[in-house]
């Protein structure tokens, strides 16, 4: 049996959403991988933590409309922090999709934690964001 890749219902990237409304509000946005200044970093995390502080408070409780809208929060203002760093999310996420699609071994066999968390196995291979950023013209500070 296939497994659907894409979104469930067609809907587009929210990386092209999210750069719509970057551009409509004139908000900050970068095309190439670039460090930022602190203060925009700090800012920036504050948003991001407004909203997963907001998914917290539905996550056992709910109701599943919220949770709905402030899941979907936490990933748009992701979206915004990637953009105003110049990131191509999508590419990073497909990045760590690769990664996690090694931690099935080769016998078809999965490592699980008691909670269900799946574990890396021996063929587990590490995410290289770096290759993904580099790709899209990030130049990595000199580490000298
Ligand atoms: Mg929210």
């Amino acid at each position: 049996m296939g497994v659907t890749v894409g979104g469930m219902s067609g809907t587009p990237s929210p990386a092209g959403l999210v750069r719509e409304f970057h551009h409509v509000f004139g908000l900050d946005a970068r095309s190439t991988p670039t460090e930022v200044s602190a203060d925009v970093g700090a800012h920036r995390w504050e948003l991001l933590a407004e909203e997963a502080a907001e998914v917290a408070e539905v996550s056992v409780t709910g109701p599943l409309d919220q949770l709905a809208r402030e899941l979907a929060d936490v990933v748009y203002v992701a979206y915004g922090t990637a953009l105003v760093h110049g990131i191509d999310l999508d590419t990073v996420i497909a990045e760590i999709h690769r990664s996690n699609m090694t931690k099935v071994g080769p016998d078809g066999q999965v490592a699980r934690r008691d909670d269900g968390k799946i574990l890396k196995g021996d063929h587990f291979e590490a995410p290289d964001v770096a290759a993904v950023l580099r790709r899209q013209g990030w130049t990595p500070p000199d580490p000298g």
